[in-house]
């Protein structure tokens, strides 16, 4: 297999490289964890390499509404930053998890929704928190929320010529992600669970998103419809986690069958519900 690599330092030189007309594309590379492999086992075949290690995506911009994360931070420089532990405890616990230290020390967000595995640890976190990514080109920016810009498994909105930039995260007043899989590191989830508070919306406060699911991860609206207040009771957990193995489509695979998948749901969305809530209750009435 022959590709070129190249390394540009500005945004031009890099729409320049997309956008140019071959059978085969010019493909970005962030941590290249994905890309790599895809190429070794014949999945991908980009005629060239777009590194963006020079353009200036490393970024952590703390505001006082939201976290906005560049597409290219390694993961394991969001995981250490003391804003991201107590403003987005939820998915720190997603990132966490995602491989192995050795891993996220390459390994990207913006890889990670690019690549939007049905099975990834970060979309559940990310549709909980009602996080919107921007999307850069020639012509400008424009902004999606994650739910639209997951189209299906491995597939999404991004468009040819086009470059994630960022991910903006809301902060929630709390939050949690659970999972289960067959060993603790390098191993995909068969189901993650991520809920988030979000007392300010209109509606049920809680959203709540898995993965593992079909078409893709998805945001499971039913389900948040059963938890209506900020402090559900016993039979409005229950009732969730009835309605949310209803709402939520699985299919058997190598790592797990419909109906245990259908049971992790259950569990898992019971556990995150309730970690969160205890979260929020030490947290001062005050905040959001
Ligand atoms: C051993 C192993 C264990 C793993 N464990 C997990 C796990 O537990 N949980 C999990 O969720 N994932 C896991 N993964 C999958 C993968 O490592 C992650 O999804 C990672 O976050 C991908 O990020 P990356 O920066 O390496 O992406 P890359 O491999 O660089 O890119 C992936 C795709 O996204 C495109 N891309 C990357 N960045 C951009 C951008 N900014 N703009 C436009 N396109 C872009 C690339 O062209 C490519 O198509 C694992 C992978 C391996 C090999």
């Amino acid at each position: 297999m022959s590709f070129a690599l190249y390394r540009p330092r500005t945004f031009e030189e890099a729409f320049d490289l997309l956008d140019r007309e071959a059978e085969r594309p010019v493909l970005p590379l962030a941590g290249g964890t994905d890309l790599l492999l895809a190429m070794e086992f014949g999945r991908q075949n980009p005629s060239g390499l777009l590194s963006l290690s020079r353009l200036p995506l490393d970024t952590l911009e703390v505001l006082p509404d939201e976290i906005v994360v560049g597409a290219t931070l390694p993961l394991r420089t969001l995981e250490r930053r003391p804003e991201v532990e107590a403003r987005l405890p939820g998915l720190l616990e997603a990132v966490r998890e995602v491989g192995s230290v050795q891993l996220r020390h390459r390994a990207t967000m913006g890889g990670n929704l690019v690549r939007a595995a049905p099975a990834s640890d970060l979309l559940p976190p990310l549709l909980s928190l009602s996080a919107r990514v921007v999307l850069r080109s020639r012509e400008g920016r424009r902004e999606l929320p994650v739910e639209q810009f997951l189209r299906a498994s491995w597939t999404t909105e991004l468009r040819r010529g086009e470059i994630l930039e960022a991910v903006r995260i809301p902060a929630p007043r709390a939050g949690a992600y659970r999972w289960q899989r067959v060993r603790p590191a390098n191993a995909i989830s068969q189901v993650g669970v991520a809920v988030a508070l979000h007392p300010s919306s209109s509606g049920s406060p809680w959203r709540v998103a898995a993965g593992g699911t079909e078409p893709t991860a998805s945001r499971l609206v039913r389900t948040e419809a059963e938890l209506p207040a900020v402090d559900p009771s016993e039979a409005e957990i229950e009732a969730a986690c009835a309605r949310a193995a209803e709402e939520a489509s699985f299919r058997a695979d190598l790592r797990a069958g419909e109906d245990y998948r259908r049971h992790l749901l259950k569990v898992l969305l019971r556990r995150t519900v309730e970690a969160t809530r205890e979260r929020s209750r030490r947290l001062p009435l005050e905040r959001p």
